[in-house]
């Protein structure tokens, strides 16, 4: 028999999903809706409203506002070009979309700030470890349209009430100003000149760094440059006096509200699109290795409008939160979703008559928002009771063939075995009374 192009060129299949990319469900799906429900409620309660952008947006939006000399842009980002030429990417964070989508809906003509919360996964091609994937989740929020240094207190702030109705406990702030574009330019002057000094020193990377964007050389993991690092000039001592000002009132607000923080001078955030205030939130000692762990990250963009496209700057701050770093840390509550209710009652059912019935009755609970749970693929009475008995349900309702022909139901109270019967027509009543 003559074999077809297909099974002559078949080979073994690859059946799992990309490297660094999973899928959720299960325990690890509910974690995920119960804490997105949790960051919700809380942001709602702070002012911030949703919005959902796409999950592709044009890769110009990142490439201009994220900017040249990251690990984002540099290495990380997945693009594609369509079949129509257009250079679109994954979006590697959340905030150049949401900006693109304050300025395309002429947000700037609503009352200002524009407080939005945005969440969902993001893509970046890292290199895939424990706490760090290819695609993971996010939970952002923004105020967008007001510099004042209260915007990013209530940043602040929301992301802590979060993270601690989530179950973490020592937290800390590491925060720093990078200035803006009064002070910036003499900071960078200051820096450059500062590394040039130490350029044999310096590893590749980092002179490449010097070349492109010095403020990153003070993030660098390399060994070498965290040791230059130390003495190098702060952003803090360069302030004009407009950042310092502000950046005394955030401080002011988070002593106000009792939050621990730490000036932390080599603070400077992976992305250049910052102004001002830049900030993580760490757990201490979160990581495998018992190092510190950034949970969340955020900062000041005040002219990140202007460099994708926007005539005015627009002043805003935001910040992420690391949605699968939470899930999966050992204090996390495990918020249940609203979705998930205690069922009370176990539905049984006896024979084809009853199995027959069986959905309208389940049916007319649903709809009296009586939660129930049920096998209705089995048929015999000891699997199914068997199954009441291990979730540890309190009541069963048994609808079996004789119950089937007199529209009655039995009601079984798993704890001590007593039954009634009970009417179909007087069940919803009856369900009512149970405790
Ligand atoms: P960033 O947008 O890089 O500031 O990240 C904000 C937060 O997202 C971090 O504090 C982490 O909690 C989380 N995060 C960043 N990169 C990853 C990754 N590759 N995998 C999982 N979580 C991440």
């Amino acid at each position: 028999m003559k074999k077809t192009a297909h099974t002559s060129k078949s080979k073994t299949l690859s059946v799992s999903s990309p490297k660094g990319m999973r899928d959720l469900m299960n325990e690890e799906y509910y974690s995920f809706q119960g804490f997105f429900e949790k960051a919700q409620e809380i942001a709602v309660y702070y002012g911030f409203k949703p919005i959902e952008t796409p999950m592709l947006e044009n890769e110009e939006i990142f490439t201009l506002g994220i900017g040249e000399g990251t690990d984002i842009i540099e290495k990380e980002m997945y693009t594609l070009k369509t079949k129509g030429g257009d250079r679109l990417a994954l979006r590697p964070e959340h905030t150049a979309p949401l900006i693109r989508a304050y300025i395309q809906h002429g947000m700037q003509n609503m009352p200002q700030p524009v407080m939005l919360y945005h969440s969902g996964p993001v893509f970046r091609h890292d290199k895939p470890q424990r706490g760090r994937y290819r695609q993971f989740w996010q939970f952002d929020f923004d105020s967008l349209g007001s510099e004042k240094s209260i915007m990013d207190a209530i940043v602040i702030k929301t992301c802590i009430s979060i993270l601690e109705e989530a179950g973490a406990n020592n937290l800390s702030i590491d925060i720093n100003s990078i200035g803006d574009k009064e002070c910036r330019g003499a900071y960078i002057r200051e820096l450059t000149s500062y590394y040039k000094k130490h350029i044999s020193e310096l590893p590749s990377v980092d002179r490449e760094r010097l070349r492109i964007n010095p403020l990153r050389i003070l993030d660098s993991k390399e060994e070498k440059t965290k040791e230059i690092n130390k003495n190098a000039p702060d952003s803090v001592s360069f302030l004009c006096p407009s950042c310092k000002k502000h950046f005394k009132e955030v401080l002011e607000y988070l002593e106000e509200m009792n939050i621990q923080y730490n000036l932390n001078k080599s603070l400077v955030r992976g992305l250049s699109y910052y102004t001002r205030t830049v900030f993580e939130i760490i757990e201490q000692a979160g990581a495998e290795d018992g190092s510190p762990l950034a949970l969340a990250g955020g900062g000041r963009y005040d002219y990140l409008a202007r460099q994708i496209g926007s005539k005015k700057d627009v002043p805003a701050v935001g910040i992420s939160i690391g949605v699968d770093r939470i899930v999966s840390s050992s204090w996390y509550k495990k918020l249940a979703p609203r979705i998930l209710k205690k069922p009370k009652i176990y539905f049984i059912q006896l024979g084809s008559e009853a199995k027959l019935k069986s959905l309208n009755i389940i049916e007319t609970l649903r709809k009296a928002h009586i939660p129930i749970t049920q096998s209705l693929s089995k048929d015999s009475l000891g699997s199914q009771l068997a199954i009441a008995e291990k979730l540890a349900i309190p009541y069963s309702l048994i609808f079996g063939v004789k119950e089937a022909l007199d529209n009655s139901v039995i009601v079984r109270d798993m704890s001590n075995r007593s039954q009634d019967t009970v009417k179909l027509n007087k069940l919803l009543e009856y369900l009512k009374e149970l405790k």
